[in-house]
């Protein structure tokens, strides 16, 4: 299990988006999400619910102006800052001040850089949750299992929350999004799971035509999971979902 100790972490080197820097609007010391992912790098969330305490959008703000000099200082401005950390971004109460705290820094001291957010899109549903994702500069939301068997196993979303509200979540962007999706197979809380099956990727792949993301980042896992069941893919069959996906004139990348 690994969890960010700060509420600014990083810099990591991304593909795309070059030297990013990580925000973690949650708490430090624990792990705050509605989803209960088996894959999860953070580790399960802990039954009960309960957030801990979480930063303010103030304390946030001076840690980010403050790495934001020592980065500029060693001549390594960060080109992204990414809003993500150790659960679900949009669960902070103050997720839309966090938004624009953040792009006013950017716009003050990192003019050029990328404001991201990285969400499982369930609380899109919240207007002024969907209206800040629709203010950064690249919202990537997840799309893991395409029935609602798969779904379950590979989010098991805490609360009512189906794999048909995720879909009208997505679907509110009109196609103003990226999607994110983990492939895996193996077995959750012994039940088998598969989202590479040619049945799993064709419903994919049909609802992707309907979310008309702007393009697709297909991976598997990279730490170990909470659950030991579960594989992580060669990129051989990463590449093999992604070839599905592109033949309906979507762009995909492997990670
Ligand atoms: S949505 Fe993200 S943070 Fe939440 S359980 Fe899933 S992988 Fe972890």
């Amino acid at each position: 299990m690994h969890l960010w100790r700060s509420s600014v972490y990083g810099p990591v080197r991304s593909r795309r988006l070059g030297l990013s820097l990580g925000l973690n609007l949650l708490p430090a010391d624990r792990k705050f999400c509605n989803y209960d992912c088996p894959y999860c790098e953070c580790g399960l969330t802990p039954p009960g619910g309960g957030r801990g305490r979480l930063p303010t959008v103030e304390e946030l703000s001076t840690e980010l102006q403050g790495r934001i000099a020592q980065l500029k200082a060693a001549g390594t401005p960060p080109q992204a800052l990414t809003m993500a950390g150790n659960g679900e971004p949009t669960l902070h109460p103050q997720f839309p001040q966090m938004v624009d705290a953040v792009c006013a820094l950017r716009h003050q001291l990192l003019p050029g850089a990328k404001v991201v957010v990285l969400s499982n899109a369930t609380r899109v549903d919240k207007p002024e949750v969907f209206q800040a994702l629709l203010r950064v500069d690249e919202r990537q939301l997840k799309l893991d299992g395409a029935t609602e068997r798969s779904f379950r196993l590979l989010n098991a979303p805490l609360g009512k929350f189906s794999l048909g509200d995720l879909v009208r979540c997505l679907r509110r962007f009109a196609g103003d999004l990226v999607i994110q999706t983990l492939l895996t197979r193996g077995t959750v809380r012994g039940e088998p799971v598969d989202n590479t099956t040619a049945d799993e990727v064709a419903a994919y792949v049909a609802l992707l035509q309907e979310i008309k993301p702007r393009w697709v980042a297909l991976y598997s896992l990279d730490r170990e999971s909470p659950e030991p069941g579960l594989q992580k893919l060669p990129e051989s069959e990463l590449e093999r979902v992604a070839a599905q996906v592109r033949r309906v004139g979507i762009p995909a990348e492997t990670y």
